[in-house]
């Protein structure tokens, strides 16, 4: 795959991380196919300068904007703070920039000049602060639009309001990752293994994070666990019998008194028997997620899924007869050769099930993913409609009882749209809002799996302690996965 060439001179500050995010969500063919940016910014006598100029590659049409811009805001007036006047500084920059751009390309981005992974994190924040006119500085601080600042504010409260009622600044949550599925998807990042070639290491792995488990189980002694999320991979694709050992070793290691939620992702319907079924409802598992993604049987094959949507419906029809009462549906919109028929075909079938959350994703093409670096495969057959595909979503869910709840964006997503959670009042996934809004304390295990911690330094700065992805590697190295947890928790005095 060829890199782009992306060149940012700039004399003063570096915001080459805030920058070139948004040149990104301009140009995204551009870096999809390598071309050339020149990026300058300079500070002259109290007044920024900008200038944007570029090349594309041989053979690509797509247009760089070669223009300068005079920025004449009055940033950082009389702000003392250094983190503040720096913030400042980088807001003002990034809408010159988004202004810049907007004006060449005749391009509007839903989500403005945020990049960020949280934009309802924003939100949150002022509502603790007792805040209110959150519409307004969506739109004149980051150029959100009023409908996606609408949606954002709407979550935030949605959230404020769930996590109010429970006491979730002195709890945490535990993540366990199994990271094997019946067959790796073509958006696929999360760095999971086939379970078949990986057959020989399922034993050895289970073994490695009993141990890691085991180990962490007492970091926390004056907290209460609230929920517990398997995630992956697909939990469901190792035996019944290798599963019931996790999640017996979960139960015996904590104290399991306080947890409100215990999540399994079933995700592929392809993993899914009744064994299992049966096996996490006696383990008392109080909600699963059975993930078609589409329902267009064309599309499942394109994307490499290996399951029929009848292997969906089977699948629910007997979740739901063996009394899972809280069933999240993951679809995406953009998938590989997809239009706004598949996506209404995929609704309707989704109707008929009746799960109790939806979250719809919307397809984020990441650099590791199969569709990036085997993308000659899927050229000319990509999805179009995918913001008619959101919006129609978006419908509905209102029409069929589902509120939105929680909302988190990705790097490279189609159209700067956006990944949304719908749920039926009650039936909402905590730990998805917990993680996202980064309200609490993560302990992660598992290969790839990343714990996050609060260092209330101030700033309530969350920091990350990650295990390495590599399966073997995280099997032959897990005294040291055990230890940088532990000695991280030592070292910063979290409790
Ligand atoms: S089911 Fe999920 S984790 Fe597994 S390959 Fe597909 S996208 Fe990746």
């Amino acid at each position: 795959m060829n890199e782009p060439n992306v060149a940012i001179n700039m004399s003063g500050l570096d915001f080459r991380q805030d920058v070139e995010p948004l040149i990104k969500e301009f140009y995204p063919l551009l870096y999809n196919k390598a071309g050339g940016v020149t990026v300058s910014f300079a500070l002259e006598d109290g007044r920024m300068r900008l200038a944007v100029g570029g090349t594309s590659a041989a053979g690509d049409n797509v247009q760089v904007c070669d223009a300068a811009a005079e920025i004449t805001e009055e940033f950082i007036s009389g702000e003392t703070d250094a983190k503040k006047r720096h913030r400042a500084y980088r807001n003002q920059l990034l809408r010159a920039l988004y202004r810049l751009l907007s004006g060449y390309t005749g391009k509007e981005l839903p989500w403005g000049v945020l990049t960020g992974v949280r934009p309802t994190k924003l939100i949150f924040e002022r509502l603790e602060r007792g805040e209110a006119k959150h519409l307004q500085f969506m739109y004149d601080n980051y150029y959100v639009s009023k409908e996606k600042a609408a949606l954002a504010t709407r979550i935030a409260a949605v959230e404020y309001q769930l996590l109010d009622a429970i006491d979730y600044r002195n709890g945490y949550s535990l993540y366990i990752g199994v990271p094997f599925c019946p067959s790796i998807c073509n958006y696929c990042s999360f760095g999971s293994h086939p379970i078949e070639r990986f057959a020989d290491c399922i034993e050895p792995y289970i073994e490695a994070l009993k141990k890691e488990i085991r180990a962490v189980s007492s970091c926390f002694p004056g907290r209460v666990l609230e929920t517990v999320y398997f995630g992956g991979g697909t939990p469901t694709s190792i035996s019944a019998k290798q599963l019931r050992e996790l999640i017996r070793c979960v139960k015996e290691s904590f104290d399991m008194s306080g947890v409100r939620e215990f999540t399994v992702e079933a995700g592929r319907p392809d993993s899914i028997t009744e064994d299992k079924l049966l096996l996490l409802k006696d383990e008392g598992i109080t909600r699963i997620s059975i993930n078609p993604q589409s329902m267009v049987e064309r599309t499942l094959e394109t994307i490499g899924r290996r399951h029929t949507a009848q292997q969906v419906r089977d699948a629910f029809a007997m979740a739901r007869r063996l009394g899972f009462d809280n069933i999240n549906m993951d679809l995406i919109a953009g998938l590989t050769g997809e239009d706004i028929n598949d996506f209404d075909y995929t609704l309707s079938e989704i109707e008929k099930l009746d799960p109790d959350s939806v979250t719809v994703h919307t397809l984020a093409r990441k650099r590791a993913a199969r569709l990036t670096t085997e993308g000659e495969l899927y050229e000319g057959n990509e999805a179009r409609d995918v913001a008619q595909m959101v919006e129609t979503a978006a419908s509905f869910m209102k029409a069929h009882g589902y509120e939105p709840y929680y909302l988190y964006r990705q790097k490279n997503m189609t159209d700067n749209l956006e990944n949304v959670g719908y749920a039926r009042p009650g039936k909402e996934g905590l730990y998805n809002i917990l993680i996202m809004e980064e309200k609490q304390i993560i302990l992660a295990c598992g290969s790839g799996a990343s714990s996050k911690f609060v260092r209330d330094a101030g700033d309530k700065r969350f920091e990350r302690v990650e295990n390495v992805k590599n399966v073997h590697e995280y099997i032959d190295r897990i005294d040291e996965m055990i230890s940088r947890k532990l000695d991280y928790i030592a070292e910063h005095g979290i409790s």
